[in-house]
Protein backbone atom coordinates (compact mmCIF):
# COMPACT_ATOMS: atom_id res chain seq x y z
CA UNK A 1 0.00 0.00 0.00
CA UNK A 2 1.60 3.32 -1.10
CA UNK A 3 2.50 5.85 1.90
CA UNK A 4 -0.30 8.78 2.46
CA UNK A 5 0.43 11.69 0.24
CA UNK A 6 2.71 14.36 1.68
CA UNK A 7 1.03 17.94 2.12
CA UNK A 8 4.37 20.20 1.41
CA UNK A 9 2.25 23.01 2.05
CA UNK A 10 1.30 22.36 4.94
CA UNK A 11 4.82 21.12 6.21
CA UNK A 12 5.81 24.74 5.19
CA UNK A 13 3.30 26.26 6.62
CA UNK A 14 4.20 24.40 10.21
CA UNK A 15 7.47 25.26 10.04
CA UNK A 16 7.83 29.15 9.29
CA UNK A 17 5.43 29.83 11.93
CA UNK A 18 6.84 27.15 14.46
CA UNK A 19 10.43 28.95 13.29
CA UNK A 20 8.95 32.20 14.06
CA UNK A 21 8.19 31.55 17.67
CA UNK A 22 10.96 32.25 19.85
CA UNK A 23 12.25 29.15 21.87
CA UNK A 24 15.67 29.01 23.17
CA UNK A 25 15.81 26.50 25.34
CA UNK A 26 13.90 27.12 29.25
CA UNK A 27 11.96 29.37 27.23
CA UNK A 28 9.71 27.02 25.46
CA UNK A 29 6.22 27.11 26.42
CA UNK A 30 4.97 29.57 23.56
CA UNK A 31 6.65 26.95 21.12
CA UNK A 32 4.97 24.36 23.02
CA UNK A 33 1.94 25.52 23.31
CA UNK A 34 1.74 25.98 19.72
CA UNK A 35 2.52 22.62 18.92
CA UNK A 36 -0.22 21.80 21.27
CA UNK A 37 -2.86 23.65 19.79
CA UNK A 38 -2.00 22.07 16.29
CA UNK A 39 -1.83 18.08 17.48
CA UNK A 40 -5.28 18.98 19.30
CA UNK A 41 -7.11 18.92 16.07
CA UNK A 42 -6.10 15.41 15.87
CA UNK A 43 -8.86 13.15 17.94
CA UNK A 44 -6.59 9.89 17.59
CA UNK A 45 -4.14 11.43 19.78
CA UNK A 46 -3.89 11.67 24.18
CA UNK A 47 -2.15 14.59 25.02
CA UNK A 48 -0.07 15.46 28.12
CA UNK A 49 2.99 17.38 29.36
CA UNK A 50 5.94 16.36 31.39
CA UNK A 51 6.82 18.23 34.75
CA UNK A 52 9.47 19.91 33.17
CA UNK A 53 7.49 20.74 30.42
CA UNK A 54 7.61 18.85 27.19
CA UNK A 55 4.93 17.90 25.32
CA UNK A 56 3.90 14.04 24.70
CA UNK A 57 1.19 12.55 22.40
CA UNK A 58 -0.21 9.19 22.38
CA UNK A 59 -1.62 7.24 19.94
CA UNK A 60 -2.77 3.87 20.52
CA UNK A 61 -1.95 1.68 17.59
CA UNK A 62 -3.41 -1.30 16.08
CA UNK A 63 -1.11 -3.09 18.33
CA UNK A 64 -0.18 -2.34 21.82
CA UNK A 65 2.00 -5.28 23.07
CA UNK A 66 5.83 -3.31 21.86
CA UNK A 67 5.02 0.54 22.14
CA UNK A 68 7.48 2.49 20.08
CA UNK A 69 8.11 6.32 20.50
CA UNK A 70 10.04 9.47 18.51
CA UNK A 71 11.43 12.38 19.38
CA UNK A 72 12.16 15.96 18.21
CA UNK A 73 13.43 19.12 20.03
CA UNK A 74 11.52 22.94 19.56
CA UNK A 75 14.22 24.08 21.65
CA UNK A 76 16.63 26.62 20.23
CA UNK A 77 19.98 28.03 20.96
CA UNK A 78 19.74 31.45 22.53
CA UNK A 79 21.34 33.49 25.38
CA UNK A 80 20.52 34.90 28.61
CA UNK A 81 21.41 38.63 30.05
CA UNK A 82 24.73 38.12 32.03
CA UNK A 83 25.16 41.55 33.19
CA UNK A 84 24.56 45.00 32.50
CA UNK A 85 27.09 47.11 31.68
CA UNK A 86 27.64 50.57 32.73
CA UNK A 87 27.22 51.95 29.25
CA UNK A 88 23.67 50.28 29.50
CA UNK A 89 24.45 47.45 26.80
CA UNK A 90 24.14 43.71 28.03
CA UNK A 91 26.87 41.06 27.80
CA UNK A 92 25.49 38.08 27.29
CA UNK A 93 26.06 34.14 28.21
CA UNK A 94 25.20 31.50 25.49
CA UNK A 95 22.42 28.78 26.06
CA UNK A 96 23.68 25.66 24.14
CA UNK A 97 25.99 25.83 21.14
CA UNK A 98 25.67 29.17 19.90
CA UNK A 99 28.45 30.66 18.03
CA UNK A 100 28.58 34.38 18.64
CA UNK A 101 30.38 35.12 14.92
CA UNK A 102 27.04 33.27 13.32
CA UNK A 103 24.57 35.85 15.41
CA UNK A 104 26.78 38.65 15.19
CA UNK A 105 24.50 42.22 13.90
CA UNK A 106 21.20 39.73 14.18
CA UNK A 107 17.89 41.63 15.56
CA UNK A 108 16.85 40.05 19.42
CA UNK A 109 14.50 40.01 22.04
CA UNK A 110 15.23 40.55 25.41
CA UNK A 111 12.16 39.29 27.53
CA UNK A 112 12.06 40.27 31.10
CA UNK A 113 10.50 38.63 33.82
CA UNK A 114 7.51 40.75 34.00
CA UNK A 115 6.66 39.29 30.65
CA UNK A 116 7.86 42.36 28.74
CA UNK A 117 10.02 42.15 25.66
CA UNK A 118 12.46 44.83 24.56
CA UNK A 119 14.01 44.59 20.90
CA UNK A 120 17.92 45.28 20.38
CA UNK A 121 20.45 43.97 18.50
CA UNK A 122 23.97 41.81 19.09
CA UNK A 123 27.85 43.61 18.20
CA UNK A 124 30.70 43.95 18.65
CA UNK A 125 32.02 46.19 21.52
CA UNK A 126 34.18 48.24 19.31
CA UNK A 127 31.68 47.98 15.95
CA UNK A 128 31.85 51.26 14.37
CA UNK A 129 34.48 51.31 11.74
CA UNK A 130 34.99 55.03 11.78
CA UNK A 131 36.13 54.77 15.53
CA UNK A 132 37.84 51.77 15.84
CA UNK A 133 39.49 50.88 12.21
CA UNK A 134 41.24 47.04 12.20
CA UNK A 135 39.65 46.16 15.89
CA UNK A 136 36.16 46.06 14.46
CA UNK A 137 37.54 43.56 12.29
CA UNK A 138 39.76 41.86 14.61
CA UNK A 139 38.25 41.03 18.01
CA UNK A 140 37.42 37.93 19.35
CA UNK A 141 33.60 36.93 18.57
CA UNK A 142 33.15 36.15 22.38
CA UNK A 143 31.36 36.85 25.43
CA UNK A 144 34.07 39.39 26.46
CA UNK A 145 33.32 41.83 23.60
CA UNK A 146 30.08 41.27 22.34
CA UNK A 147 26.93 42.83 23.72
CA UNK A 148 23.26 43.50 22.92
CA UNK A 149 22.72 47.13 21.88
CA UNK A 150 19.11 47.89 22.93
CA UNK A 151 16.36 49.96 20.94
CA UNK A 152 15.65 52.15 23.70
CA UNK A 153 16.92 55.17 25.41
CA UNK A 154 19.33 53.76 28.25
CA UNK A 155 23.21 54.75 27.88
CA UNK A 156 23.50 53.61 31.44
CA UNK A 157 22.53 50.78 34.08
CA UNK A 158 20.01 52.46 35.77
CA UNK A 159 18.41 53.39 32.91
CA UNK A 160 18.33 49.92 31.42
CA UNK A 161 17.53 48.12 34.87
CA UNK A 162 14.07 50.99 34.25
CA UNK A 163 13.31 49.12 31.39
CA UNK A 164 12.98 45.67 33.66
CA UNK A 165 15.44 44.24 32.31
CA UNK A 166 17.63 41.79 34.93
CA UNK A 167 20.44 39.32 34.54
CA UNK A 168 19.54 35.83 33.98
CA UNK A 169 16.66 37.63 31.36
CA UNK A 170 16.27 35.50 28.37
CA UNK A 171 17.57 36.25 24.82
CA UNK A 172 16.03 35.03 21.55
CA UNK A 173 17.57 36.10 17.84
CA UNK A 174 15.97 36.45 14.96
CA UNK A 175 15.57 33.25 12.94
CA UNK A 176 15.48 35.21 9.38
CA UNK A 177 12.84 33.00 7.74
CA UNK A 178 12.87 32.57 3.80
CA UNK A 179 11.65 30.07 1.52
CA UNK A 180 12.95 29.93 -2.18
CA UNK A 181 12.75 27.43 -4.73
CA UNK A 182 12.13 24.73 -1.96
CA UNK A 183 14.57 25.86 -0.15
CA UNK A 184 14.03 26.64 3.73
CA UNK A 185 16.78 29.28 5.20
CA UNK A 186 16.57 29.92 8.61
CA UNK A 187 18.04 29.73 12.37
CA UNK A 188 17.19 26.78 14.36
CA UNK A 189 15.98 24.36 11.30
CA UNK A 190 17.83 22.59 14.56
CA UNK A 191 15.38 21.07 15.17
CA UNK A 192 12.16 22.71 14.27
CA UNK A 193 12.36 21.00 10.71
CA UNK A 194 12.53 17.41 12.48
CA UNK A 195 8.88 18.93 14.88
CA UNK A 196 7.69 19.59 11.41
CA UNK A 197 7.75 16.55 9.88
CA UNK A 198 6.52 14.58 13.11
CA UNK A 199 3.23 16.65 12.89
CA UNK A 200 2.82 16.21 9.39
CA UNK A 201 3.47 12.52 9.41
CA UNK A 202 0.68 12.43 12.20
CA UNK A 203 -1.54 14.72 9.82
CA UNK A 204 -0.95 12.57 6.44
CA UNK A 205 -1.49 9.26 8.17
CA UNK A 206 -5.00 10.49 10.28
CA UNK A 207 -6.23 12.02 7.09
CA UNK A 208 -5.79 9.30 5.54
CA UNK A 209 -7.92 7.06 7.99
CA UNK A 210 -4.85 5.10 8.74
CA UNK A 211 -3.70 3.83 11.87
CA UNK A 212 -0.19 3.15 13.77
CA UNK A 213 0.95 -0.78 13.48
CA UNK A 214 1.98 -0.11 17.14
CA UNK A 215 1.18 2.31 20.20
CA UNK A 216 3.47 5.49 19.66
CA UNK A 217 4.56 8.36 22.07
CA UNK A 218 5.52 11.44 20.02
CA UNK A 219 7.91 13.40 22.71
CA UNK A 220 8.45 17.01 21.59
CA UNK A 221 11.37 17.93 23.35
CA UNK A 222 12.46 21.22 25.09
CA UNK A 223 16.33 20.63 26.92
CA UNK A 224 17.76 19.04 23.89
CA UNK A 225 20.39 21.66 23.46
CA UNK A 226 21.60 21.09 27.33
CA UNK A 227 21.86 17.97 26.49
CA UNK A 228 18.79 16.32 29.07
CA UNK A 229 16.09 16.97 26.95
CA UNK A 230 14.56 13.04 26.18
CA UNK A 231 15.87 12.06 29.38
CA UNK A 232 12.85 12.27 31.40
CA UNK A 233 9.26 12.03 29.67
CA UNK A 234 9.80 8.87 27.15
CA UNK A 235 7.58 5.86 29.00
CA UNK A 236 10.16 3.18 30.47
CA UNK A 237 7.71 0.44 28.29
CA UNK A 238 8.82 1.88 24.94
CA UNK A 239 11.01 -0.88 22.78
CA UNK A 240 12.32 1.79 20.40
CA UNK A 241 13.01 5.28 20.38
CA UNK A 242 13.53 6.84 16.85
CA UNK A 243 15.20 10.23 17.63
CA UNK A 244 14.38 13.11 14.79
CA UNK A 245 17.24 15.37 14.58
CA UNK A 246 18.91 17.41 11.58
CA UNK A 247 21.69 15.69 9.69
CA UNK A 248 25.01 17.03 9.73
CA UNK A 249 26.31 18.35 6.16
CA UNK A 250 29.89 19.71 4.94
CA UNK A 251 32.93 18.43 4.12
CA UNK A 252 33.51 14.57 4.32
CA UNK A 253 29.70 14.08 5.21
CA UNK A 254 27.13 12.14 3.03
CA UNK A 255 24.12 14.01 4.02
CA UNK A 256 22.65 16.76 1.87
CA UNK A 257 19.73 19.24 1.65
CA UNK A 258 17.88 16.73 -0.49
CA UNK A 259 17.87 13.74 1.31
CA UNK A 260 17.18 12.22 4.68
CA UNK A 261 19.84 10.99 6.74
CA UNK A 262 20.35 7.71 9.01
CA UNK A 263 23.24 8.79 11.59
CA UNK A 264 25.35 5.16 12.30
CA UNK A 265 27.25 7.11 14.90
CA UNK A 266 28.38 10.51 16.77
CA UNK A 267 29.85 11.34 19.54
CA UNK A 268 28.02 9.43 22.10
CA UNK A 269 29.22 6.63 19.71
CA UNK A 270 26.91 4.05 17.94
CA UNK A 271 23.11 3.73 17.43
CA UNK A 272 21.25 0.52 17.70
CA UNK A 273 22.22 -1.84 14.82
CA UNK A 274 19.09 -3.73 14.65
CA UNK A 275 16.68 -0.88 15.13
CA UNK A 276 19.08 1.46 12.46
CA UNK A 277 18.95 -1.78 9.85
CA UNK A 278 15.37 -1.85 9.65
CA UNK A 279 15.20 1.42 9.01
CA UNK A 280 17.19 1.10 6.02
CA UNK A 281 14.99 -1.82 4.95
CA UNK A 282 11.44 0.70 5.66
CA UNK A 283 13.13 3.27 3.18
CA UNK A 284 14.78 0.63 0.67
CA UNK A 285 11.22 -0.43 0.06
CA UNK A 286 9.39 2.61 -0.09
CA UNK A 287 11.33 4.37 -2.17
CA UNK A 288 12.36 6.94 0.52
CA UNK A 289 15.83 8.88 -0.65
CA UNK A 290 18.63 8.29 2.05
CA UNK A 291 22.07 9.01 3.20
CA UNK A 292 23.89 6.90 5.50
CA UNK A 293 26.23 9.28 7.54
CA UNK A 294 28.14 9.73 10.91
CA UNK A 295 28.16 13.03 12.52
CA UNK A 296 31.99 13.73 14.17
CA UNK A 297 30.25 16.20 16.74
CA UNK A 298 27.03 15.78 17.44
CA UNK A 299 24.78 14.30 20.76
CA UNK A 300 21.43 13.36 20.55
CA UNK A 301 18.08 13.41 22.79
CA UNK A 302 18.10 9.47 22.19
CA UNK A 303 21.08 8.86 23.88
CA UNK A 304 19.83 11.79 26.41
CA UNK A 305 17.47 8.46 27.41
CA UNK A 306 19.89 6.05 27.18
CA UNK A 307 22.08 7.83 29.44
CA UNK A 308 19.23 8.37 32.09
CA UNK A 309 18.51 4.82 32.00
CA UNK A 310 15.92 4.00 28.87
CA UNK A 311 16.73 0.10 28.19
CA UNK A 312 15.05 0.70 24.00
CA UNK A 313 16.77 0.55 20.61
CA UNK A 314 17.59 3.80 19.57
CA UNK A 315 18.48 5.04 15.92
CA UNK A 316 18.39 8.54 14.73
CA UNK A 317 16.89 10.16 11.24
CA UNK A 318 16.79 13.50 9.81
CA UNK A 319 16.88 15.96 7.05
CA UNK A 320 20.14 17.02 5.90
CA UNK A 321 20.84 20.63 7.40
CA UNK A 322 23.40 23.15 5.73
CA UNK A 323 25.51 25.01 8.27
CA UNK A 324 24.07 23.51 11.57
CA UNK A 325 23.96 26.24 14.61
CA UNK A 326 24.76 28.99 12.13
CA UNK A 327 22.76 30.47 9.59
CA UNK A 328 20.79 27.22 8.59
CA UNK A 329 19.44 25.49 5.21
CA UNK A 330 17.28 22.79 3.79
CA UNK A 331 15.16 21.62 1.45
CA UNK A 332 11.41 20.45 1.03
CA UNK A 333 12.65 17.08 -0.70
CA UNK A 334 14.86 16.55 2.72
CA UNK A 335 11.73 16.90 4.76
CA UNK A 336 9.42 15.33 2.96
CA UNK A 337 11.82 12.43 2.74
CA UNK A 338 11.94 12.46 6.46
CA UNK A 339 8.35 12.65 6.93
CA UNK A 340 7.39 9.68 4.43
CA UNK A 341 10.19 7.23 7.04
CA UNK A 342 8.17 8.28 9.86
CA UNK A 343 5.58 7.49 8.00
CA UNK A 344 6.65 4.23 6.85
CA UNK A 345 8.14 3.02 10.25
CA UNK A 346 4.61 3.89 12.25
CA UNK A 347 2.93 1.24 9.43
CA UNK A 348 5.41 -0.96 9.51
CA UNK A 349 5.65 -4.49 10.88
ZN1 LIG B 1 18.98 19.19 17.29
Amino acid sequence: MPLPKVDNDYLVDFLVKLLNIPSPTGFTEEAIAFVEKELSHFGQLELSRTRKGALVAKWVGQSDNAPVALTAHVDTLGAMVKEIKRNGRLTITRIGGLMLNAVETEGCWVFTSKGEKVRGSLLIDAASAHVYAAKATETKRDEDHMEVRLDARTMSENETRNLGIQVGDFIAFDPRVEVTNGFVRSRFLDDKACVATLITAIKSLADSGQTPTQSVHFHVSNYEEVGHGAAAGIPFDVHELVTVDMAAVGKGQESNEFHATLCLKDSGGPYHHGLSTKLRKIADANGIPYKVDIYPFYGSDGEAFWRAGGDVAVALIGPGVDASHNYERTHIDALTATTNWIMAYLLSD
